[in-house]
């Protein structure tokens, strides 16, 4: 197996769990495999394709996801073709693979349920299914396709062939989903550690992100990615960060073919340009040097957030990741929770407040993020913001109850500025027409809790106590009565001073 390993891939070594996958794969065991980005998972699949007689058939969600795969294999040696809608070859392939001159074929989950599709895999010996991107197939995952559930019936016609499940991206739930949807024994998965020790997280709040962003920037050299939320953000921040000295190019999908291609392989090639882009940028991006990742807003998921920050440091050298987040992206993201099929709105709530416990924690990040992948990591880490500057966190319930008070006694409806200016007791027109300076709330909050106000409210938001309104308001959320009740606690972390009130 080693001499196959460096016979068609260069590799001396195995990396991590390679081998475990790939032995059990030869055995003829159906298997999944969990293994974070860059940890090589075409590998488990490709080595045992040419070793075995018969066909691999990959499956795989997106069609240049599918021809990167394509010309990498390639270019080791490896038989491979793809069967999608954009290939004109199509015939030929059908040819090849039908005379056994295929070791690996890519499709994409659709063709599966296609009944010529079936018949002609009846007439080809298939050696193994692999399923990339795996977590397609479950509902809790954060990118279920529909198409993936097609998939058993089709391998259930093949009760002699092994499947390989792969993904980068699954907590317990969604793995046992995995195990279940395409009928793989408990026994048969494997996950890698996913600790990614050479990144160091950093997560803020947002105040003032072009200028967070182009400290960053100064304090940062090398290849880095901003990922932003929409397509108009990528542009206006690299706009925005553009000075003359370093190179700063926008990527997104809404951009014409050529500067895309262009944009990238400048990217690629260089030793310090900063890419701002939406986060599908970088998925099938062979580039190990990028410095730095930075996150303008609230990913999908801590699952996405991993990925997305994986593809720093990939060479092992230091490199860090950087989050700036905002009570807003909290806001948003519950509203969104409402608009989904309510079967999914639990899994949506349960990733919404995974995230609120990363970025507000005042304890180890990467302990967060590798809890969250099943693993037992130590209490601190010594590569991440707060186990290299322990924030400190303050007490701050009665703030948060008198905060809830002023919206529930000024009727839901007010933003948050009308609130502080309310709870601070300032005189305005607003307040005495709406009788407000007369309520008990009017002025409860002085002294060291005013500078409270902003971050109680974020926390809130955060913890689902307050909702935005449709107008730009703040009601209470399901969670306000724990919080007006005494119930439940609100400790603040503070980030640490020399950043407070800066660049605003
Ligand atoms: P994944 O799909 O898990 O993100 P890839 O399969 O794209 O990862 O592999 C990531 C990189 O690691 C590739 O450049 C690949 O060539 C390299 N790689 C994979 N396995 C090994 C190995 N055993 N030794 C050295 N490099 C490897
Ligand atoms: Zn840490």
């Amino acid at each position: 197996m080693l001499e196959q390993l460096h016979a068609v891939f260069g590799f001396r070594t195995f990396r991590g769990v390679q081998q475990q996958v790939v032995d059990r794969v030869l055995r003829g065991e159906s298997t999944l495999a969990v293994m974070p980005t860059g940890a090589g998972k075409s590998l488990t699949y490709q080595l045992p394709a040419t070793m075995v007689g018969g066909t691999c058939v990959v499956i795989s969600p997106l069609i240049a996801l599918m021809h990167d795969q394509l010309r990498s294999a390639e270019a080791n040696g490896i038989r491979a073709a793809t069967l999608t809608s954009a290939d004109e070859n199509r015939a030929e392939t059908v040819a090849r693979l039908r005379a056994g001159e295929l070791d690996l074929l890519y499709v994409a989950p659709e063709r599966a349920s296609q009944p010529h599709f079936r018949e002609l895999l009846g007439q080809c010996r298939i050696a193994l299914f692999a399923i990339d991107e795996a977590h397609c197939v479950s509902e809790w995952g954060h990118d279920f396709r529909p198409d993936y559930r097609l998939l058993r019936p089709l391998m259930d016609l093949f009760p002699g062939v092994p499947r390989l499940a792969l993904t980068a991206t699954a907590d317990a739930h969604t793995r046992s989903d995995i195990l279940n949807q395409l009928g793989i024994p408990e026994e048969g998965m494997i996950v890698a550690g996913f600790d990614r020790p050479n990144i160091r997280y950093t997560i803020r709040p947002r105040e003032g992100l072009t200028q967070q962003l182009r400290r960053l920037l100064a304090a940062n050299p090398g290849p880095g990615i901003v990922y932003a939320p929409t397509r108009a953000a990528t542009e206006r921040l690299a706009e925005a960060l553009s000075d003359g000295r370093r190179e700063v190019r926008a990527y997104h999908a809404g951009l014409p073919p050529e500067v895309r291609a262009a944009n990238q392989s400048a990217f690629v090639a260089s030793e310090d340009m900063v890419i701002c882009a939406t986060v599908a940028f970088g998925m099938g991006i062979d580039k190990p040097d990028v410095r730095f990742v930075a996150h303008a807003g609230l990913p999908k998921s801590i699952e996405a957030y991993y990925q997305e920050t994986g593809r720093a440091g990939r060479d092992g050298d230091p490199a860090t990741a950087h989050l700036f987040w905002g009570a807003d992206d909290f806001a948003r993201a519950r509203m969104r929770v409402q608009e989904v099929e309510e079967v999914r709105q639990q899994g949506e709530r349960t990733r919404l407040s995974a995230l609120g416990a990363l970025v507000e924690t005042a304890g180890c990040r990467r302990a967060i993020l590798l809890r969250h992948f099943g693993e037992t990591p130590p209490e601190t880490c010594g590569n991440c913001d707060n186990c290299l500057e322990p924030p400190k966190s303050v007490d701050a319930t009665v703030v948060a109850q008198k905060y809830l008070s002023a919206v529930a006694r000024t009727r839901q409806m007010y933003g948050a500025g009308h609130i502080e200016s309310v709870l601070l007791g300032q005189h305005s027109d607003r307040a005495s027409q709406q009788g407000h300076d007369t309520l008990s709330v009017f002025g409860i909050v002085e002294g060291e809790e005013a500078a409270l106000l902003k971050p109680v409210q974020r926390a809130l938001l955060v913890r689902g106590a307050l909702l935005p309104t449709e107008h730009g308001g703040l009601m209470l959320g399901p969670e306000a009565r724990t919080y007006l009740k005494g119930e439940q606690p609100l400790d603040l972390v503070l980030p640490p001073k020399r950043e407070r009130g800066r660049g605003r």
